[in-house]
């Protein structure tokens, strides 16, 4: 039975570092438009706005499952890369439209 490989600290160290310059580099991209968050028509109750226009949400690093829209809808909030590429209200502005992400 081979012995199972166990990387060296710097390998996972350079590892890790890597993931969070792609995901750094993936969250740069968004445009903060806020679209695909209802900013269009029914926002989600988490969607805040900035004097310049930006969106943000307020609950980002949670973000993901069931919340509410301000007029009561419920949906469920999913990684943008989840959405069906091309196909949801909003797509044309996104700037992750046809994109790969990792
Ligand atoms: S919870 Fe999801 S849909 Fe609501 S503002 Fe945050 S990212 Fe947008
Ligand atoms: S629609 Fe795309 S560009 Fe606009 S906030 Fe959502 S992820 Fe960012």
């Amino acid at each position: 039975m081979a012995a199972e490989y166990t990387p060296p600290d710097v390998e996972v160290l350079r590892y890790q570092t890597v993931l969070r310059q792609q995901q750094a580099a993936a969250e740069a991209r968004c445009r903060r438009c806020g679209i695909c968050c209802g900013a269009n028509d029914d926002p989600c109750v988490h969607l805040r706005r900035q004097d310049d226009g930006q969106s943000w949400c307020d609950i980002y690093p949670r973000r993901l499952g069931t919340h509410t829209t301000r007029s009561g809808a419920r949906f469920r909030c999913v990684e943008i890369r989840a959405l069906p590429q091309g196909f949801w209200p909003g797509a044309l502005h996104c700037a992750y439209r046809g994109k790969k992400f990792f």
